[in-house]
């Protein structure tokens, strides 16, 4: 509870506008983050979102927050590459497997860039994901999916499973998004929606 909030609880409520005023200052609604729309926006994949939400957060237990919490794991080695730490930046979009798999998507959207960091990943997709255009809402799924993918298969890879090749979680990625956003009149309403739903196969 609000430390300013604690005085109203010294007397009885008595009626409706005291309890309302009591409402609203308890809610004290924080003021909206700047990623706010990277997890909770319209037709995301709540399986995906929740796992962005909590590596935003920097909640997901990676191999370096384990051990800080002081498990006795063998390794902070990341499970994709050997030889750096993971750590949640490194994970998702500095090693090469998670950059790679980024690159491919960026490139199925014909965006010309390079992925830097988790921060500045963060960043671009808080400041330009937004607005209900077709690349909007398609990247808007594939970042979601790209870290959903990504810790997937870490975590698959920890409990001894096959190792997928980032070819295989694109396809998983492509396919949510297909299931989502396929067949949809507003996928062919213009040249640049029709060339773009022929890469993702959502015409
Ligand atoms: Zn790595």
């Amino acid at each position: 509870m609000e430390a300013g909030a604690s005085h109203l609880f010294l007397g009885r409520v008595r009626d409706l506008s005291v309890r309302w005023y009591i409402w609203e200052e308890l809610r004290s609604p924080a003021p909206k983050v700047a990623w706010h729309h990277m997890v909770w926006f319209s037709g995301r994949i709540p399986k995906h979102t929740i796992i962005v939400w909590m590596a935003i957060l920097n909640r997901l237990p990676t191999r370096v927050r384990l051990l800080r919490m002081g498990l006795a794991i063998e390794s902070d080695s990341c499970l994709f590459c050997g030889n750096k730490a993971e750590t949640r930046d490194h994970l998702f979009f500095e090693c090469h497997f998670a950059k790679d798999l980024w690159s491919s998507i960026l490139d199925l959207c014909c965006i010309p860039r390079v992925a830097c960091s988790w921060e500045g990943e963060l960043a671009w997709a808080s400041l330009l994901l937004k607005g209900n255009s077709l690349i909007v809402k398609i990247l808007k799924l594939a970042w979601t999916g790209h870290v959903y993918s990504v810790w997937k298969e870490r975590n698959s890879r920890l409990f001894g499973n096959r190792a997928r090749s980032k070819e295989e979680l694109l396809g998983d990625i492509k396919e949510a998004i297909q299931l989502l956003l396929g067949g949809k009149s507003f996928n062919t309403a213009g040249s640049s929606n029709i060339a773009l739903s022929a890469k993702w196969g959502i015409a």
